[in-house]
């Protein structure tokens, strides 16, 4: 609990003063700790530290860990690549789905819209060359949002991106930066950019990242999972 006190504080620090040295309010940044892989004991020591937003990219593993804190106040946000068919499922324990990419995941995840409650979603955006990895290309971002414009339980908040592993994330993010402004002007309100993690966060402030997800430097190396 100390050790995830202490690294919990220097990752702040850390944002702060990259908020700073760019010239932004720390306050208008969100950091989103992922618990991926981790228990959900040490989400509740999280909670007792006062963190609120926390982050998964399973579906099974957000439904187990929400239901099985309910008694707390987080807020969920699913980050991961999400089936359609487990989109219920999805949006019954998330607060925030950061990963849709696709109209029918939109649609789906409309479909399972219970009475007239919203869901704040973010378009992912593939910031790589390779089609496999989560996202929709930066020239279809904005289709996909007019989509997601017309699904009235659905809020659209912004984007979302994980910088490409061969490529300085400086350059990965301006371009999300473009796809965001331009969503932007159809959207006025959708002015999320949910980047940076715990290798990157800083290049991802830089670049107008108004949500952090951090994981490892926060939470200590992921479990191995068989
Ligand atoms: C795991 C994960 C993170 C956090 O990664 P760290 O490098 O541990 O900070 C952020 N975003 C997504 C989509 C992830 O899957």
């Amino acid at each position: 609990m100390t050790d995830l006190a202490s690294r919990l504080s220097a990752i702040d620090e850390r944002i702060v003063d990259a908020a700073r040295l760019a010239g932004r309010d720390p306050g208008e940044i969100t950091r989103i700790v992922v618990t991926k892989f981790h228990p959900a004991s040490l989400v509740r020591d999280l909670r007792t530290l006062g963190v609120r937003e926390v982050g998964e990219n399973r579906q099974q593993e957000l439904g187990a860990k929400a239901d099985e804190l309910a008694d707390l106040d987080l807020r969920w946000h699913f980050i991961g690549q999400a089936q359609t068919n487990k989109a219920a499922a999805i949006r019954r324990s998330a607060d925030v789905v950061h990963s849709v990419d696709r109209p029918r995941l939109a649609d789906a995840l409309h479909r399972a819209a219970d009475g007239d409650d919203v869901l704040d979603v973010l378009v992912q955006v593939n910031l790589t060359q390779d089609q496999g990895r989560g996202g929709v290309g930066p020239d279809e971002a904005r289709a996909l949002s007019d989509h997601i414009l017309e699904l009235p339980s659905l809020a659209l908040r912004g984007v979302m991106a994980v910088a490409p592993l061969d490529e300085e994330p400086a350059s990965a993010f301006a371009r999300l930066r473009a796809v965001a402004d331009d969503i932007r002007t159809v959207e006025p309100t959708a002015h999320w950019i949910s980047a940076g993690m715990t290798g990157d966060f800083v290049e991802a402030i830089a670049a107008g990242a108004t949500h952090l997800r951090i994981g490892s430097a926060i939470t200590g190396p992921r479990p191995e999972r068989g």
